[in-house]
């Protein structure tokens, strides 16, 4: 019997792998329903319309999902759609997702836009990552992309995503972000395809939790469990809700500071070791629905740095309205470290500063036309991997006998997302069956570039 703790989208996907591969699960999940970051939120105000509780887009190019997607039986309710990107700069939105338009782009001159062409190109020749982790990631991109376009570009984008201080970030982040979204394109390169499924990714929560059960596994909501038992090195127990399982084996999904509150004064060691490397960027987000639509992109990055948020992501212009009672949905994201204002700013004080940033852009977005404001916030959305740490990434495998870790933490040189959470599942289901991963101080192992 495999323990999962946790019910998002990495638990799920382990857990269905491991019952394909002969091994009986049972998952636990403290929240009421199932999905985690990629569940959903209802807006009971406007009749029960409900949609992702943050933005959640598939790429065409995602691989390991659409395998999942054709094992649920969910390919074909998959939506492709053609999306546009924008930039807002000095006040201004400028659309930037076709050769022209990033050829047109005001702040930068020719040869800036050559270099950053350049950059994407020399991103995709690149096969070997391993040199890129040394190399701070402003450094990497000035030597590529010179100065006014890391200065004009870059910079402020890095200095959106990483709340202000990216002096650590490994060049391998823009290696992968490029790879992965230049992976995306239509021939010509001149559109970026997403897809889609018209229940958000709640369809394919769901349709893992059905697979999984019928195949044996046993899911449990609303089940806290509160601590690891350990006994002479080995996994012996799990206490949930105040009741003792047995068990010897356990599989922790949840990210790395809550998994270390899960293990007793028996695994200290391996606590010590999954500290090495725990670093989170937190998030807090603000979910519109509108009444309109405020612009014609999925993602509008945003390079002007008097605006705190990282983006305006209007998800409706990939998804159908229908899909969400016709209504326009548009999220502002702010990445926050532990320090920042932004994360304990109280909602009544976050919903004026915001919407007035968001005025400064939209001087005509008007009260009426806002129909509901939410205000998502999450401690641990983004793993950090700091220059030249690949060795404290924890393995997945601890020192203590049936006891793993597996988090979006050991994700890298890939960025979190769906393709990459469930490509990690897979090595992890692996991992457990077959044990093919050597044990304690190994880190986890890189996932294809591809
Ligand atoms: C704003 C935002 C935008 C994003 N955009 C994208 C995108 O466009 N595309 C994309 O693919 N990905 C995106 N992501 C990332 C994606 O959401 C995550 O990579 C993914 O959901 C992580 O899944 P997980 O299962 O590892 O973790 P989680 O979803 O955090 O699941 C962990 C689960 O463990 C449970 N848990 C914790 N402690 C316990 C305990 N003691 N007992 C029982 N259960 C416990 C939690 O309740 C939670 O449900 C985005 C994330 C955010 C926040």
């Amino acid at each position: 019997m495999v323990d999962i703790i946790g019910g998002g989208i990495l638990g799920l996907t382990l857990a269905h792998e491991l019952l394909k591969q002969g091994q009986p699960v049972r998952l636990w999940e403290r929240a009421p329903t199932l999905g985690g970051l990629m569940g959903r939120t209802t807006f009971d105000e406007l009749g029960g319309m409900s949609c992702d509780r943050y933005y959640h887009a598939i790429l065409s190019s995602d691989r390991t999902l659409m395998g999942l997607m054709d094992e649920l039986g969910l390919r074909q309710r998959l939506r492709m759609v053609a999306t546009r990107m924008g930039f807002y700069h000095a006040g201004r939105c400028h659309p930037m997702t076709t050769p022209l338009e990033f050829l047109r782009f005001p702040p930068l001159r020719m040869i800036d836009r050559l270099r950053l062409a350049y950059t994407i190109l020399a991103c995709r020749r690149i096969n070997d990552w391993h040199a890129l982790e040394q190399i701070p990631v402003a450094e990497w991109l000035r030597g590529l992309s010179g100065e006014r376009a890391t200065r004009h570009i870059w910079e402020p984008l890095l200095r959106a995503k990483f709340d202000g201080d990216f002096s650590q970030v490994p060049a391998t982040y823009i290696w992968s972000r490029l790879v992965r979204t230049t992976d995306t394109r239509t021939r010509g390169g001149s559109q970026e395809l997403m897809c889609y499924l018209p229940g958000g990714y709640q369809e394919l929560i769901d349709a893992l939790a059905t697979a999984v059960r019928a195949r044996g596994g046993v899911i449990t909501t609303g089940a806290t469990v509160a601590q690891v038992r350990v006994a002479e090195e080995r996994v012996v127990g799990l206490s949930v809700d105040g009741n003792e399982i047995v068990t010897d084996q356990v599989v922790i999904t949840a990210q790395t500071p809550i998994a270390r509150r899960l293990l007793p004064p028996e695994a200290a060691a391996v606590s010590e070791r999954w500290s090495q490397l725990e670093g989170f960027l937190g998030i807090v987000c603000m979910l519109l629905v509108l009444r309109r639509s405020l612009t014609p992109y999925y993602t509008l990055n945003i390079t002007d740095e008097r605006i705190p948020f990282t983006g305006v992501i209007e998800t409706t212009n990939l998804i159908d309205p229908a899909c969400v009672g016709g209504y326009h949905l548009v999220y502002l994201p702010k990445y926050v470290a532990p320090g920042s204002p932004f994360a304990t700013m109280p909602d009544e004080q976050l919903r004026p500063t915001f919407l007035s940033y968001l005025r400064q852009m939209f001087p005509d977005l008007r009260d009426e036309e806002i129909a509901a404001v939410r205000i998502g916030r999450e401690r641990y959305v983004e793993p950090l991997h700091p220059v030249g740490m690949t060795d404290r990434i924890p393995s997945v495998r601890s020192a203590v006998r049936g006891l793993y870790l597996a988090n979006t933490s050991q994700i890298y040189p890939q960025l979190t997302n769906g393709e990459s959470v469930c490509s990690f599942a897979h090595q992890v289901a692996a991992t457990v069956v077959t044990g093919n991963i050597g044990h304690t101080d190994h880190p986890a192992p890189a996932l294809s570039s591809a």
